[in-house]
C-alpha cells in the first residue's frame, strides 16, 4: 500500500480567514499537515515577511476547529521555542536554512531531545554534502522522525523552473539514509501553478514519499509566492489525477520483458564503458605529443569544436542539450586530467 505524507497549505499565513479558508478548502483530501509559513526567510527585505508569533494562535485555532496536525518552518532558537510551546505537530527547516551548518546546529541544539517530527529542505545550492551534514546534525540532538524535501536549486542559468530540480541528489541522500522518507516540493521547484502537476508525478515516478505544496483561497491575492500557489480545489484534482506507481507487479510476463531490456542496457553499459576506457587512452596518446612538443593541454577553440559537434549530433538523435553537455564537460574535465599526469610524470622523468 502506498500511502504518501501529505503537507499542504499556504505559503505565508495571512489572516486567520485566509488559513481557515484553505484548511476548509483542503477537508476533501486526506493530509498529514497543513502547512503555514509564519516567519518567511525572503530573498530581500521589504517582501512580505511573516505575520510573525500572532500566526501561531490562528494556526492553533484551525488545528482545534479542523483537527489536522499543523507545520511551520524554524529558522532561528526563538521561533523554535515559540513553535515548541505551542506544540506544533511538526516543523521543517528552509532551503536557506539548510545552507547554513550554523543555522542547523542551532536549531537542532534548542530541539534537543524532543520528539518532533522534522522536515529538511534541500539547500539552495546543488550541495549534496550540506543537505547530508545538516540531516546528521538534526539526527545526532533530535530524538523524531526526519525526513528530507527536494525543492530544487537555484540557478543563474535561466530554466523553464523556478528552482532547477536535480533529481540525482535526493536519490543519493537516499542511498545514505535509505531510511529516511523523501519529499518533493513541487511549488517551489516550479515557480508557476500550471507546472506543479508534472514535477508532483516526475516525484511520485521516482518513488517519492510524499510532496509539501502550496494552496492559497485566492493565489493571486498571496502576499507571497502568489504565481505557484493552487487553489485548494486544484489541489484536491491533482491529487486525484496523479498516478501512484508500485514498487513491483507480480506479471510474470511483464517482469520478463524488463529482465530483458536490463540485461540490454548492462550491455550497453558496458560497451560505454570500453568506448570511454578507449577514447582514455588516445587522449594519454596525444598528451604524451603536447608534452614532447610543448603545446598547451586546453585548446578552446578544439574543445568548442566538440561540444558543437556532440549537440549537433545529439539533437539529430534526440537527446537534451543540457544533458550532452554536462556529459560532455565531464569527459573533457577527466581527459585534461589524464594529460595533465602524463605531462607530470615527463617532467619528473626528466628531472
Ligand atoms: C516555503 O516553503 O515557503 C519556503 C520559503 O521554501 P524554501 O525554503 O524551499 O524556499
Ligand atoms: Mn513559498
Amino acid at each position: 500500500m502506498n500511502e504518501k505524507i501529505i503537507i499542504v497549505g499556504p505559503c505565508s499565513v495571512e489572516s486567520p480567514e485566509q488559513l481557515l479558508a484553505a484548511a476548509r478548502g483542503l477537508q476533501p483530501a486526506s493530509i498529514s499537515y497543513l502547512r503555514g509559513g509564519i516567519w518567511k526567510p525572503r530573498t530581500r527585505p521589504g517582501s512580505y515577511e511573516g505575520i510573525g508569533a500572532e500566526g501561531v494562535t490562528w494556526m492553533q485555532d484551525v488545528r482545534r476547529e479542523l483537527h489536522v496536525p499543523i507545520i511551520t518552518e524554524v529558522a532561528n532558537t526563538k521561533q523554535v521555542e515559540i513553535a515548541m510551546k505551542a506544540e506544533f505537530d511538526a516543523l521543517w527547516l528552509g532551503a536557506r536554512t539548510t545552507v547554513n551548518p550554523f543555522y542547523v546546529q542551532e536549531i537542532a541544539e534548542a530541539l534537543k531531545g524532543a520528539s518532533i517530527p522534522l522536515f529538511i529542505k534541500n539547500p539552495i545550492n546543488p550541495d549534496l554534502n550540506l543537505w547530508v551534514g545538516a540531516i546528521e546534525r538534526v539526527k545526532k540532538l533530535v530524538q523524531g522522525e526526519v525526513a528530507a524535501i527536494h525543492r530544487g536549486f537555484q540557478s543563474f542559468r535561466k530554466y523553464t523552473y523556478r528552482n532547477q530540480p536535480q533529481w540525482s541528489i535526493p536519490i543519493a541522500l537516499k542511498g545514505i539514509f535509505p531510511d529516511i522518507k523523501l519529499l518533493c516540493d513541487p511549488s517551489h521547484i516550479a515557480g508557476h501553478r500550471n507546472v506543479v502537476p508534472e514535477i508532483a508525478q516526475h516525484a511520485y515516478d521516482l518513488q517519492f514519499d510524499g510532496l509539501m505544496v502550496e494552496v492559497h483561497p485566492v493565489p493571486d491575492q498571496a502576499m507571497s509566492d502568489a504565481a505557484q500557489q493552487l487553489t485548494p480545489r486544484d489541489f484536491i484534482d491533482m491529487l486525484d489525477t496523479l498516478i501512484i506507481r508500485e514498487d513491483a507487479t507480480d506479471d510474470v510476463l511483464v517482469n520478463e520483458k524488463i529482465e530483458q531490456l536490463r540485461s540490454s542496457i548492462d550491455n550497453l553499459d558496458e560497451q560505454l564503458i570500453g568506448i570511454l576506457a578507449e577514447r582514455m587512452k588516445i587522449s594519454m596518446e596525444i598528451g604524451e605529443i603536447k608534452s614532447e612538443e610543448g603545446i598547451a593541454i586546453l585548446q578552446p577553440s578544439r574543445w568548442k569544436w566538440i561540444l558543437e559537434n556532440a549537440l549537433r549530433t545529439g539533437q539529430s538523435k534526440n537527446i537534451s542539450e543540457e544533458f550532452l553537455t554536462a556529459l560532455f564537460n565531464s569527459i573533457h574535465d577527466a581527459s585534461i586530467n589524464k594529460q595533465i599526469d602524463v605531462m607530470r610524470q615527463k617532467v619528473v622523468k626528466k628531472l
